[in-house]
């Protein structure tokens, strides 16, 4: 279903989709519409109803609908993080961690109404006032990935909100549910009918519609760079503002004087969860020669016990990938990654004992021995691959890191506070961690990448507002006379 002016309803002739469980394809989850362009038009029309009553509301007033919406997912915090694994196939404890991101965001939000601060600042006229206001831009359109299914639709829309925009949200084809208990928590919280609306549907129709569509302001996107580029070309001709989030090759330095124990279990998360189908997921491992065989040695043993399986099943830590499209993408990935003359140490399969077989499971998977030019060492994988790369110190490591086409997250194991303060400055990255994996970011910090990773521009944090709003600057003369600026008095 789809919800437009505080209506959920089913759009007349649009073709049905299925919500399946990637982990068990036989569990449906419900069906929804591939929304077409028409449909696109009536969500954009409520919400431009809508934008200049939600637009005078006090920001505190926009907040306490927030706050409420946190407040609700949050009682209902263990039912959805259930849904997130059943539609999205992550293991439930990173299902939960999920909607607490949500909650989190809420909470963040809902703080901002009480600051959206501007600036004042002295004239260079006497008695004359110089503000700044943050001003809502209008009707955002924002369209969302399936892997943080209420998380990234949450990061968009409560930012989006507090600064007093309306918002049409398009949430992947593969979670639609999850998008819509997200707005569901909003509808409950009491937000106004048009302020937010959401369209299922497919990004070939649905997505493009949106995109294209002159009512909007804006479009933020988080997706695959190939994607993105095409929505920005879009959003180029029609003049919108636009936000991408894109994909990443993320890399993990292991210098030789790292605490090896932690720098292995730090690999493992960061290349495993969520079966290694996070933007942030760590793909390259670069580790320094002196303990390259170490590394391996250990890693290998570890990764062996990794246990695979859905997500709702006690003790999951690897689930599944989400459709089987991906599942065959990462299983091309992985022939040419033995192609290019890597070293397969495990996994590299579509796991499929007993009841795997009825999900879309790759084994994880470790490839030795790759040179820094292979294709699985370039290109973004997004799933259960991890390719290590031997390196004869810092300086080559960070060269090796930075000598690709994405700058998202990066990480550096060391002991030593020289080499990693060395690393922060000279990695081309968003985000960098020091002795920790390269997932993990916290909403109150600005999220995004560099070069192919992103546009500029970031999410969450305060720099989360920036392309939410406009600045308006305003001049205040008290004078009671002319008082002429841009004239050389001199
Ligand atoms: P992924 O590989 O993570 O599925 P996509 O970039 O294909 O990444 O999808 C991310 C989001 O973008 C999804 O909501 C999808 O429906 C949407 N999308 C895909 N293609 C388009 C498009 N041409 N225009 C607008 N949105 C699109």
């Amino acid at each position: 279903m789809n919800f437009i002016g505080g209506k959920w309803s089913w759009p007349a002739g649009a073709a049905k989709l299925t919500s399946r469980n990637p982990a068990d394809s036989r569990d449906v989850l419900g069906v929804f519409p591939d929304s077409p362009a028409g449909e696109v038009d009536r969500a954009v029309q409520a919400a431009r109803q809508a934008f200049p009553a939600w637009k005078r509301c006090p920001a505190p007033e926009r907040a306490k609908i927030i706050r409420r919406a946190g407040e609700i997912m949050a009682r209902r915090k263990a039912a959805l993080g259930a849904l997130v694994t059943r539609e999205c196939g992550k293991p439930l404890i990173e299902g939960l961690g999920d909607v607490q991101e949500a909650i989190d965001m809420a909470e963040l939000a809902a703080g901002e109404g009480r600051r959206l601060y501007g600036q004042t600042t002295p004239s260079e006229l006497p008695n004359k006032l110089c503000l700044t206001f943050r001003e809502p831009v209008g009707v955002c359109g924002l369209i969302t990935p399936w892997n943080f299914p209420i998380a990234i639709p949450a990061w968009k829309a409560l930012h989006a909100l507090v600064c007093g925009n309306t918002v049409v949200l398009k949430p992947a084809e593969d979670t639609p549910l999850c998008g819509a208990a997200f707005v569901k928590a909003l509808e409950e919280a009491g937000i106004p009918a048009g302020v937010v609306n959401l369209v299922q549907g497919t990004g070939e129709r649905t997505g493009r519609a949106l995109v294209s569509h002159p009512g909007l302001a804006l479009i933020s996107f988080t997706g695959s760079t190939e994607t993105g580029r095409g929505v920005a070309e879009s959003c180029g001709r029609s003049g919108k503002r636009v936000s991408l989030e894109c994909g990443g090759k993320n890399a993990q330095i292991i210098l030789a004087d790292a605490r090896l124990d932690l720098a292995i279990e730090g690999a493992l998360w960061g290349a495993f969860g969520t079966a290694g189908q996070r933007c942030t997921a760590t793909s390259r491992l670069i580790v320094e020669e002196a303990v390259y065989e170490r590394v391996l040695t250990r890693l290998l043993r570890q990764a062996r016990r990794l246990r695979l399986g859905p997500g709702l099943k006690k003790g999951t830590q690897v689930g599944p990938l989400i459709n089987e499209r991906q599942m065959t993408r990462v299983l091309d990935y992985i022939a040419l990654g033995k192609k290019e003359g890597a070293r397969l140490l495990c996994g590299g399969r579509r796991a499929q004992r007993g009841p795997l077989a009825r999900g879309w499971f790759i084994e994880p998977t470790l490839f030795a021995h790759v040179t820094p030019r292979m294709r699985i060492f370039q290109e973004e994988i997004f799933g259960p691959v991890l390719s290590v790369v031997k390196v004869a110190g810092l300086s080559e490591a960070v060269r090796v890191l930075n000598d690709c086409p994405y700058g998202l997250s990066s990480s550096i194991y060391t002991q030593d506070v020289n080499s990693a303060l060395a690393a922060v400055r000279d990695i081309e990255a968003g985000i960098v961690y020091v002795n920790g994996p390269t997932i993990g970011a916290e909403v109150h910090l600005p999220f995004g990448g560099v070069k192919q990773s992103g546009n500029g521009h970031r999410e969450a944090g305060k720099a989360g507002l920036d392309i939410f709003t406009e600045w308006k600057t305003v001049y205040v003369d008290y004078s009671g006379k002319l008082q002429r600026a841009q004239i050389d008095n001199s």
